[in-house]
């Protein structure tokens, strides 16, 4: 855990979320500023900056929740995204996967999550 970090914030519940997944080791939460309708972000409980900080053991667990997160939206097409850097794009010092889904068609979003 990191004081500072808003991730181990929001593990701890100090800062609120919409859970989507949680486990001993890792949480799932709706990213607050979503690129699309459910767009999800999971996170090793474990604090670590950069994917190369985190235990092999939390890392295993997060790909099959990524992938449980997609079967529950329904998604066809969807980016799964991991930024580790400044020049990355990473913004949040706390390994993070994004799970982006994009719409069946172009009638749009076909999910069911409620909005945060
Ligand atoms: P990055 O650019 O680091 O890969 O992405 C960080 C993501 O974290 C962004 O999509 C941003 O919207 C999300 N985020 C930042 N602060 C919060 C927060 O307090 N709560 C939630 N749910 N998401 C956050």
């Amino acid at each position: 855990m990191s004081a500072a970090c808003i991730f181990c914030k929001i593990v701890k519940g100090d800062i609120p979320s919409f859970k989507l997944f949680e486990s001993d080791k890792v949480l799932a939460f709706l990213d607050i500023n979503p690129l699309s309708k459910g767009h999800a972000l999971v996170i090793p409980k474990f604090h670590g900056e950069k994917l190369t900080d985190i235990p092999d053991d939390s890392l295993a667990e997060i790909l099959p929740v990524v992938k449980k997160l997609v079967k529950a939206t329904g998604a066809e097409n969807y980016n799964v995204l991991q930024n580790n850097g400044r020049i990355a794009h990473q913004e949040v010092d706390h390994v993070h996967f994004h799970m982006i889904p994009k719409p069946n068609s172009e009638e749009g979003m076909g999910i069911s999550w409620p909005q945060q």
